[in-house]
């Protein structure tokens, strides 16, 4: 991901998609809103899991309102280079080569449009198609970026995007979609995570890992194997984090998604979401509806313990 949007929450994967905006363009999707297809929360992924930990009403807004958020160049960017480094893994191993990532990049991008004719009104205001072209170099940069940091002539991954889903014995499903998953020889497992944005400082490498160690946590539920490593790869900055987990971090973890989930289930009763502004609030799509920003909340979608009005909704 670019500089300026260093912080900001990268999308891939396994939610709606994070995105930047300003006010007035939040303004506009607000007043467009169709009618919200309220779901109680079902399971957790990393990416909601953090939603919540960032801003509760935010988690509100994606996970139960589902209200739309437009798509931003910079995901969209992590989206296709995600593809590209995919799909790279079909060719042999010889043929893994930086011309070759490269090349895949404009076929990757017109299998996304199509996928998602949304991510039209990204380019729409570009006739001549300059900052498309600046967008997809971009692009190549960060595919060209990853050689420096692996070699995958040397890598055959035992899978690629791989879905996961394991249920905790208190009845929580953790879900999402590894980037990467290698295994050794010696049955030692490793997962990989790609991230378009830069490194994070060192007093927040604790944060990012978080998503790899619920990865971790769901492979030790699924398969009774803890991961040897994790490893987060940062294209934006160049920068390979690894860390060795060991049981009583996936404990750790476990224990701290439970709690996050009760607080979760809470909020889902009483319908009280309360919104927690920060520096990342320049990045939520859903200011217009936000309190902090003088918005009003729609409607709360779902039944409230003890009455007929969720507590963030109008009066
Ligand atoms: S603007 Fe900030 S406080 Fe409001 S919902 Fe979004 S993240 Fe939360």
């Amino acid at each position: 991901m670019e500089t300026s949007t260093e912080g900001m929450p990268e999308a891939h994967s396994d939610g709606p998609a994070e995105a930047g905006t300003d006010t007035a363009s939040a303004t506009a999707a607000a007043a467009e809103i169709p009618a919200p297809r309220a779901m109680a929360p079902a399971s957790l992924s990393p990416s909601r899991a953090g939603d919540f930990m960032q801003c509760p009403l935010l988690y509100r807004f994606r996970v139960i309102d589902r209200l739309p958020e437009k798509p931003s160049e910079a995901a969209t960017r992590g989206t296709l280079v995600h593809a590209v480094l995919e799909r790279l893994f079909d060719a042999p191993a010889g043929e893994r080569t930086v011309p070759r990532a490269t090349s895949l990049i404009p076929g990757q991008w017109d299998r996304l449009r199509e996928a998602r004719p949304e991510l039209a009104e990204l380019f729409a205001d570009d006739p001549e198609g300059e900052r498309l072209a600046r967008w997809l170099g971009e692009a190549e940069r960060l595919v060209e970026r990853w050689f420096t940091l692996e070699d995958p002539s040397r890598l055959e991954p035992a899978e690629r995007e791989l879905f996961v889903e394991a249920e905790l014995e208190s009845g929580l499903r953790l879900r999402g979609i590894i980037d990467r998953v290698d295994v050794a020889p010696t049955g030692e497992v490793r997962i990989v995570d790609y991230k378009t944005g830069k490194a994070p400082r060192p007093e927040y490498a604790e944060g990012a890992l978080f998503q790899m160690k619920f990865y971790a946590l769901v492979v030790w539920r699924l398969k009774g194997i803890v991961p040897r490593r994790l490893q987060l790869v940062y294209l934006g900055s160049g920068d390979v984090l690894t860390y060795d987990p060991v049981v009583a971090d996936l404990e750790r973890v476990e224990r701290k998604l439970l709690a996050l989930w009760d607080a979760i289930r809470l909020a889902t009763e009483t319908g009280d979401w309360r919104p927690r502004p920060t520096k990342l609030c320049g990045w939520c799509d859903h200011q217009a509806h936000c309190p902090e920003f003088g918005g009003t909340p729609p409607p709360y979608p779902l039944p409230v313990a003890g009455s007929e009005q969720g507590r963030m909704g109008p009066d």
